[in-house]
């Protein structure tokens, strides 16, 4: 059993409490005290404001390697595609396990304690599978294991270049021949479930798969009550080659595929028809908004405001990783919001906060976690409120200060099942991330 004092911690209410001790047992917490006795010697103090850990619903973790790289020569959705081809041409397990512990890493640093890979490169060049056709996914398993995040493996159905269209060049590593094999093969990778990794199933996005397979991967998220996660209308053209293709758009495609639902995630939800949020609200359909991504690939703000009136709960991600910030994700909802519609004030800090914690883990079949209460996993993060960006705050205002002025350096401590993985702003199991980074990209770019 291990004690720890947050300063601050927020525990669901519109403000945080102060003086929390956690009691943890076997990775649980046992006991949430908010009026204990002074700390005992084996008591851990953890200075600054405590929060559930980060869910980060929406991730590909070699698109890390694109970083800055993306951003020479100008390009559109589609150059940026070509060059995310090419990254993902160079990756074999080894490679991708060293890339994605490091990535990984820079996540729990910036207070992430469980990741949602939506994982799509799966075989050899060429589309040859490996000895182990799971190879590219135990490679992520383990990774995240490694870098000390938990992490749900959304392992992606892809079967097509376009509706109609086979896959070609790159694209043959990720496709398998077809919705019974890629069953076939998520069903012995789902065997291995472990205390820190879930399975869950996606659809790429109607682009790349047609409606009878994507009926088929829907049909087994359901049979086996996995979360089940697709691309939707990032991009206009994609509308549009789903009205030429099915004369119906991606969300009613997915619809009447049986796709949609509590335990489904609609990711970006960025060009829809009235209808369409009306479809993805009336199936409680959860949306995974990822602004950074959106704004760096000039995706568009999407209707998040409506789609959570509709009765979408929202999750933020990470997605291409071209920033690994979740408040900074998680305030963009707000800011973007502001922007479209100039005004003011659409959420409350602890709906965005809980976009961020509770809501992402449920979407990513941890229903149970993203809370700091008894009988919750001992996830969480702690961010210093000493730095020059969040000084000065009031008490009444912690978690509007850390939400919208935080950022991934403010993250002092994270622990992830009772065990410390972060302390003082240094990885435990990852001395230095940057070198891994650096190492790692290196050998995936050059
Ligand atoms: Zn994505």
């Amino acid at each position: 059993m291990s004690r720890y004092r947050c300063e601050w911690a927020w525990l669901g209410d519109d403000a945080p409490a102060a003086g929390v001790e956690l009691t943890v047992a076997d990775g649980i917490i046992t006991a949430v005290d908010t009026a204990p006795a002074g700390p005992s010697a084996d008591t851990t103090v953890l200075p600054g404001l405590t929060l559930p850990g980060l869910a980060n619903a929406h991730s590909h973790a070699f698109h890390r390697a694109l970083r800055g790289r993306s951003e020479r020569g100008g390009g559109t959705f589609w150059t940026w595609r070509d060059q995310m081809y090419a990254v993902a041409e160079r990756l074999d397990p080894d490679r991708y396990y060293e890339l994605a512990r490091a990535t990984y890493a820079e996540m729990a640093l910036a207070g992430v304690t469980c990741v949602g890979e939506f994982h799509y490169v799966h075989h050899q060049r060429g589309g040859r599978p490996y000895q182990d056709p799971n190879a590219m996914g135990a490679a992520l398993i383990a990774a995240a294991a490694d870098a000390g995040i938990r992490v749900t493996l959304l392992d992606a159905c892809y079967l097509e270049g376009g509706p109609g269209r086979p896959l070609e060049g790159p694209q043959l590593r990720f496709g398998d021949a077809d919705a019974a094999a890629w069953a076939e093969r998520t069903e012995q990778a789902a065997g291995s479930a472990t205390s820190h990794t879930r399975f869950g199933a996606a659809i790429h996005s109607v682009r790349a798969v047609p409606p009878k397979a994507a009926a088929l991967v829907a049909a087994w998220a359901q049979s086996h009550r996995a979360p089940l996660h697709f691309h939707l209308s990032e991009q206009p053209a994609e509308n549009e080659a789903s009205l030429a293709a099915y004369g119906a758009t991606p969300a009613q495609v997915l619809g009447d595929a049986g796709a949609l639902g509590p335990h489904a995630s609609a990711v970006h939800a960025t060009h829809l028809e009235p209808p369409d949020i009306e479809r993805l609200g009336a199936t409680r359909t959860r949306v995974c908004l990822c602004p950074t991504t959106e704004r760096d690939l000039g995706d568009g703000i999407g209707p998040a405001r409506a789609l959570a009136q509709a009765g979408c709960p929202l999750t933020v991600g990470t997605d291409s990783n071209a920033m690994i910030d979740l408040w900074e994700e998680a305030r963009a909802v707000e800011l973007d919001e502001r922007l479209a519609r100039r005004q003011r004030s659409h959420w409350r800090a602890t709906d965005l906060l809980t976009a961020a914690t509770a809501e992402g883990h449920a979407s990513l079949g941890w229903p149970e976690a993203g809370y700091l209460r008894p009988g919750a996993p001992a996830d969480w993060v702690t961010v210093g409120l000493d730095s020059p960006r969040l000084a000065g705050a009031d008490r009444d205002c912690l978690l509007e200060t850390v939400l919208f002025a935080a950022t991934a350096a403010d993250v002092a401590d994270v622990v992830v099942a009772g065990t410390p993985v972060v302390r003082g702003g240094q990885h435990l199991r990852v001395p230095d991330v940057a070198a891994a980074l650096t190492r790692s990209i290196a050998a995936v770019t050059r």
